[in-house]
């Protein structure tokens, strides 16, 4: 009798174990969770790792226009019109790197996965 409450014990932690696990791995690719901001305000929200095709998003700021290329996993400011180019330069967004700024145009590309974000906790992605 006293054999099968451990047993019962013992299951039950390995089953609990396995959803600790499957809920963890499940959080991973929130890293991959990019917005892009301007002025202040989200203009789109997009899972890089549910990007099928490359695709361009055009911004138009003050200083001229703001071309964000989009592809599977990868983020770029691919050509800018401000002075400075310095969102350009940047390169790609990488994750835990630091995100793209055009200070002129005050456009944003940053991992949304602030831990402060409401989105985050429910997994939400639209
Ligand atoms: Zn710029």
């Amino acid at each position: 009798m006293k054999n099968r409450v451990w047993i019962i014990i013992l299951s039950f932690s390995v089953l609990i174990c396995a959803v600790c696990w499957l809920y963890i791995s499940n959080l991973s690719p929130l890293s991959q969770i990019v917005g892009i901001y301007q002025n202040g305000n989200l203009v789109e929200k997009i899972d890089l790792n549910s990007v099928t095709e490359r695709r361009e998003i055009t911004l138009s700021g003050e200083y001229g226009k703001n071309t964000v290329l989009v592809s599977n996993g990868h983020i770029m400011m691919k050509s800018a019109e401000c002075p400075d180019k310095l969102c350009v330069k940047h390169g790609e967004l990488k994750n835990g790197g630091t995100p793209i700024v055009c200070l002129p145009n005050r456009v944003v590309v940053k991992f949304e996965d602030s831990p402060d974000g409401a989105d985050a906790k429910t997994g939400a992605v639209r």
